[in-house]
């Protein structure tokens, strides 16, 4: 299966582009932004663009360096994300090449389109060794050579003055002139900061409406979300992955969204305000970043759901009450995207809900 067309990001790629055409394009990048929006697949667009031969501001997807990129077996484009501690504890670099090609493979079997990965998943020194090792190499098939790094904080931080970290640093400081290195990260603080201030920052944006849709409609996604058990109306996935279309592919972190969205509207509905204070304490305390965005995002698409089926039933106290609760959560997203504490704005909200679904 080629890699999935890259959605949204045009103003990026043209920036891009116009900076590979000048000669100025950095030699080491970070893409950050939120998780989902399509750092890395944007990172090897711009790897193709760098390996392709044909003429223009994007890929020509003609030439043999678009087709193994696309293809994702170009020799010369090393994709490289967080991958299981490695069984062996001192790993050869073949072995790493040969855990990567089949990490990809499995990757372009969807399209590459893939979950995030799990906690205990990262990028290990065995791994920063091959890519210092490849790095030093000649470009097999193209002129140059780019290394796409996913998840770049999931590097491991290594203990004492190890020399394939530092060689990665002293990699990243001044890449040689035929290499380019793309890190990609939704947590850019949580970076060794040793990697951060060696390079160029950009920010990636959450896809429009329009683009989402165009995600959606892609033939390769809807197998995909069919085989997660997500909603199938476009409405509702819109809903959850709020412009980030790699975040319905993130099962686990879906379900924690939603089991945590029916737990306030059950909190909401019992009238008991110890119950409201337990929801809310929950909210604060458990979970990722972006978890209680998650949550409302799912608490949005499950009112909205309340709507609906208010209305089939010619329901139309219902289908108000629903619906003022949905604006309720709008308030509620607003003031989480402030400074307010996340326990704060749950226990107001599940009074609002209360009120509205009374
Ligand atoms: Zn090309």
């Amino acid at each position: 299966m080629p890699l999935i067309p890259v959605y949204g990001h045009a103003t990026l790629r043209a920036r891009f582009a116009s900076a590979i055409e000048r000669g100025a394009l950095p030699g080491s990048l970070l893409l950050h932004g939120p998780a989902g929006v399509g750092k890395q697949r944007l990172a090897l667009w711009l790897g193709q663009r760098l390996l392709c031969t044909g003429a223009g501001s994007r890929p020509c997807g003609e030439c043999q360096n678009c087709r193994f990129a696309l293809a994702g077996t170009h020799p010369d484009l090393h994709w490289i994300f967080p991958r299981p501690r490695p069984k062996d504890s001192d790993p050869s670099v073949a072995d790493v090449e040969a855990d990567y090609a089949d990490a990809v493979a499995e990757r372009m079997a969807a399209s590459g389109l893939y979950a995030p990965p799990s906690g205990a998943e990262g990028i290990f020194v065995a791994t920063v060794r091959a890519v210092v090792h490849a790095a030093a190499l000649a470009p097999a098939v193209a002129h140059r050579k780019v290394f796409v790094i996913g998840d770049a904080e999931r590097m491991v931080s290594q203990e004492g003055a190890d020399q394939a970290a530092n060689a990665f640093l002293k990699l990243l400081e001044e890449p040689p002139e035929n290499t380019n290195i793309v890190l990609t990260t939704s947590e850019p603080g949580a970076l060794l900061p040793t990697v951060r201030s060696r390079v160029i920052a950009v920010r990636v944006p959450r896809l429009t409406e329009a683009e989402m849709r165009a995600f959606l409609a892609d033939p390769a996604v809807p197998p995909r979300l069919a085989a997660l058990s997500l909603p199938a109306g476009a409405d509702d996935l819109l809903r959850l992955a709020d412009g980030a279309p790699g975040a319905l592919l993130a099962r686990s972190a879906m379900d924690d969204a939603l089991a945590r969205a029916r737990r306030m509207l059950d909190a909401a509905s019992g009238h008991d305000r110890a119950e409201r204070l337990r929801a809310a304490f929950v909210q604060g305390t458990s979970g990722a970043r972006g978890a209680f965005s998650d949550a409302l995002n799912a608490l949005t698409l499950l009112l909205h759901q309340q709507v609906r089926a208010a209305l089939d039933r010619d329901d139309a106290r219902a289908a108000l009450g629903a619906s003022r609760a949905a604006d309720a959560v709008e308030r509620a997203k607003e003031s989480a995207q402030g400074n307010a504490s996340p326990q704060l704005v749950t226990f107001t909200l599940l009074r609002e809900l209360e009120a509205a679904l009374r």
